[in-house]
């Protein structure tokens, strides 16, 4: 068992006196008793007992050299060779000069000689001697990370001070490194094959930085830090690790981020944060594995943060605003306004107008979005209950959905209290459902989104062609429109007016009996295009970008007309 570093009992610390003269004892007691709690023992047998008693919380012990039984150079020895008990500090009561050395030598922390000094000299001794021990102690216990034998995180820490103190013009990095997607492997093939595969991610990295100046340690779960001498890459550590790992039943790959040449006036923590920030930033990118942090990713970092920090003002303070972008049906002649998408808008007090691809991306990560879209979609509910109790005017709006919120089991319930709360129906709601949202636990989405159907509210597959669902889930999809991703109008205008794709997804909404609606859309020529292909309705800056509801009453208006 371990003893612990805080040793107190009774609000004091417990110290044996072992002395076989009772004055000794006595006087002893005396000097400690305020600040100790003292167990005495008058001969070696009967002390070797208490510490046995006593051994996880005995903070020191005094040792008279010569007692009958057992005597004190025998009882030290005995303490030494015992791993429960040789971290309990010894200081060895001795009139003999050359017992002082034979003892310190056996393992005595240190020694009061006899006559006794100043009762404040002892109490200065022994209170060093507890310091030290527990200090030790500290150390020791959290020296290595059980599982890979690396430095832990705290000794680590530690280790670069003391590296930088000694070597103050070194060219350093810091650098972190993380396991993509670790938790899956855990999750699918077990804990025992996850922690192999960090054994073995540990060695690698133990080998691939044996010949320079290098720390590392294991921070947590599957994430490494290394300080280390500057390199210009480090590219092939990740090859290396998947070498390492290649008979494991998952391929593992390391992504790092680096934050190179260190600024040592940054503490410790702050350098490997801005390490990790570095790392972050590819975690979801198969491509590449090694990213380096420069001062933007620090800005955008503190942006980030200071939106976070502000959202629940923002929100209190209504500073989220919605707006509404038309969308046509080009079937026939005339374009004719079919429904609206409510996209959302931060105006922020300082900062300005603040676009919500900066900002939703942030707030889904850290789980706020569902609060934010909740006030959106009772914003887009209250202004279609307003057109049409004014304007007499009922025009759908899609509304945006992300993909956590698809996990959440009353979203029926929150749709169907909106509508009721503000005297709307179901039909009046179109909700876009972004298409990655399908591909991960798809029977999940899939039932939620049936469910949602089944109370009659209407399903637009957003985003469609960028999340990569394969044909054969496609025609089990419930769904009520495909929207065509922004990027298949970019390319196929763009480059060399190819609209073969484009053709392609449409004939996949024919054969689900589906219409396509195409986002993004900015030129007469684009129109003319994808009405010539056959898109039912289009959404884009060539009709208008998205206004405030005041401005977006004229197309109402016109459609009325
Ligand atoms: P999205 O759903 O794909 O929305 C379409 C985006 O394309 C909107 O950007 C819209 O303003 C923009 N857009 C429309 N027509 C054109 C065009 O002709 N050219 C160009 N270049 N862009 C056009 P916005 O408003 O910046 O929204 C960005 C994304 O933010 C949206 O992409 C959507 O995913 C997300 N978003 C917006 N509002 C909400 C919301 O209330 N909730 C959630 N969860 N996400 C939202
Ligand atoms: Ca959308
Ligand atoms: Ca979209």
């Amino acid at each position: 068992m371990n003893r612990s570093t805080d040793l107190y009992v009774d609000g004091k610390r417990r110290i044996l006196v072992a002395d076989d003269e009772i004055v000794n004892r006595e006087m002893l007691e005396n000097i400690l008793c305020d600040e100790y709690d003292v167990l005495l023992a008058e001969d070696g047998e009967k002390a070797y007992d208490l510490i046995r008693q006593n051994r996880n919380t005995l903070s020191l012990i005094l040792l008279d050299l010569m007692m009958p039984k057992l005597n004190g150079l025998d009882l030290l020895s005995r303490l030494k060779e015992d791993s429960d008990l040789k971290g309990i500090p010894v200081i060895v009561l001795t009139s003999d000069q050359d017992s002082e050395v034979e003892s310190l030598v056996r393992g005595a922390a240190d020694f009061i000689p006899k006559p006794y000094p100043q009762p404040d000299v002892i109490r200065a001794r022994i209170s060093r001697s507890i310091e030290l021990a527990e200090d030790r102690q500290i150390i020791s216990a959290t020296e290595r990370d059980e599982l890979t034998g690396l430095y832990s995180y705290e000794y680590f820490s530690r280790y670069v001070e003391q590296f930088d103190k000694y070597h103050p013009n070194s060219e350093m990095d810091a650098l972190c490194l993380d396991v993509n997607h670790f938790h899956i492997v855990n999750e699918r093939f077990g804990m025992a094959k996850g922690d192999e595969i960090l054994r073995r991610i540990a060695d690698c990295l133990m080998t691939v930085f044996s010949e320079s100046d290098s720390v590392i340690c294991r921070k947590n779960a599957d994430t490494f830090l290394v300080y280390c001498s500057h390199r210009d890459d480090y590219s092939s550590i990740t090859d290396k690790v998947s070498e390492v790992c290649s008979d494991m039943p998952t391929s593992v790959k390391l992504r790092i981020g680096v934050y190179a040449y260190c600024d040592k006036k940054l503490d410790i923590r702050a350098r490997f944060d801005r390490a990790k920030i570095a790392a972050d930033l590819i975690r979801n990118n198969y491509m590449v594995y090694v990213s380096t942090f420069d001062e933007t990713l620090m800005e955008n970092e503190l942006f980030a943060e200071q939106l976070v920090d502000e959202f629940s003002k923002a929100l209190a303070e209504k500073q989220f605003k919605v707006f509404f972008q038309p969308k046509f049906n080009i079937a026939g002649d005339k374009p004719v306004l079919s429904s609206a998408e409510a996209l959302v808008r931060w105006f922020h007090p300082t900062l300005g107008m603040i676009s919500p691809g900066k900002f939703i991306p942030l707030f889904e990560d850290d789980g706020l979005i569902a609060q934010l879209d909740e006030y959106i979609w009772r914003c887009a509910a209250e202004t279609i209950a307003d057109w049409k109790r004014r304007l007499g005017i009922s025009v759908p709006v899609s509304v945006n959905l992300s993909r956590a919120e698809m996990y959440d089991p009353a979203l029926v319930n929150t749709f169907e209290k909106i509508t009721s709360d503000f005297g709307i129906t179901s039909k009046d709601i179109y909700l876009e459902i972004t298409e990655s949202a399908y591909v991960r636990d798809s029977d999940q989405i899939v039932d939620r989104v049936k469910e949602l159907r089944n109370h009659g509210f209407f399903i637009e597959m957003d985003d469609f062609g960028s999340g990569y669902s394969s044909l054969n889930m496609i025609s089990e999809l419930p769904i009520d429109a495909l929207k065509l991703d922004m990027m298949f109008i970019r390319n196929a205008f763009d480059k060399q007016n190819d609209t073969r794709m484009i053709s392609i997804v449409i004939d996949i909404a024919d054969y689900l009996g589906v219409p396509v609606i195409a986002e993004g859309v900015e030129t007469e020529e684009q129109y003319l295009a994808l009405k010539k292909l056959g898109c039912t309705i289009i959404q884009g800056y060539y009709f208008s970008k998205p206004v405030p509801a005041e401005e977006f009453e004229k197309f109402l208006v016109e459609k009325d007309s």
